[in-house]
């Protein structure tokens, strides 16, 4: 039968890439949270709701009744395209002005209740691997298995360094570092669905593995 599968963690610990390559063994399908949050930034950005670095909470709380965020499965990339009011957002969330601004957007509370009833209804009929920050603690507290995932801050700063930069993006590691930290310490912190290992979770620090071995240590997991 199918199942739930949550995986949460920190920041840049290749989350997204773990859960891509499960989803594609099993033939779930995978749903990636973190780009819900940041597309909502994205939005806000685009709209006025967060200048200089400043988030109005109200301006974006308004916007959100007004922002539709959809996701189009793109065979080329083997995981779904966002889309924010039908506009292609993919390739526009993940710059750092968003990761600047994505942890506080993603404190508010009416943010969060939009997007968790989303990620709820999109798990309904199972057969999901979702990652995030809250997937096996607040969305799906009852999924069959959880992962949680953690890697030396230093290595994931260098990961994320190299992504950026192949795409071109012009980004110094020192200022990726930070925006990494910065982001531990304000999704561990912030009052509502604190980023937090569930109980029954287990661990998995992939500081030293590559996707094949985090993928065999999976399978194992799974098929116990
Ligand atoms: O996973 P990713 O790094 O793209 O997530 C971006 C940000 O979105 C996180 O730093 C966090 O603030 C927020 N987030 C969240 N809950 C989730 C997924 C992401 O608060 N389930």
């Amino acid at each position: 039968h199918r199942i739930i599968i949550a995986i949460d963690g920190f920041s840049s610990c290749g989350k997204s890439t773990f859960a891509k390559a499960i989803a594609a063994r099993l033939g779930y399908i995978f749903i990636d949270t973190g780009a819900m949050y940041r597309a909502v930034t994205l939005h806000a950005l685009e709209h006025g709701a967060i200048r200089s670095g400043i988030v109005d909470e109200e301006a974006v709380v308004k916007l959100l009744g007004e922002t539709a965020i959809t996701f189009r499965f793109n065979p080329e990339r083997g995981a779904s395209d966002i889309y924010v009011n039908g506009d292609l957002a993919e390739g526009k969330i993940r710059t750092i002005e968003v990761s600047n601004c994505v942890s506080r957007v993603s404190a508010i509370p009416e943010v969060r209740r939009k997007l968790v009833a989303m990620q709820q209804e999109m798990g309904r009929r199972r057969g999901v691997v979702m990652d995030g920050r809250d997937i096996g603690t607040v969305v799906f507290p009852d999924a069959e298995l959880k992962i949680f995932m953690t890697a030396d801050p230093a290595v994931r700063a260098r990961r994320r360094y190299d992504e950026l930069r192949a795409k071109g993006d012009d980004v110094s590691l020192e200022e990726i570092e930070r925006n990494v930290r910065e982001r531990d310490r304000a999704d561990m912190s912030r009052a509502v669905s604190p980023l937090r290992q569930a109980p029954d979770a287990v661990v998995l620090d992939n500081s030293r593995m590559s996707v094949e071995e985090q993928m065999a240590w999976f399978m194992e997991l799974f098929e116990r």
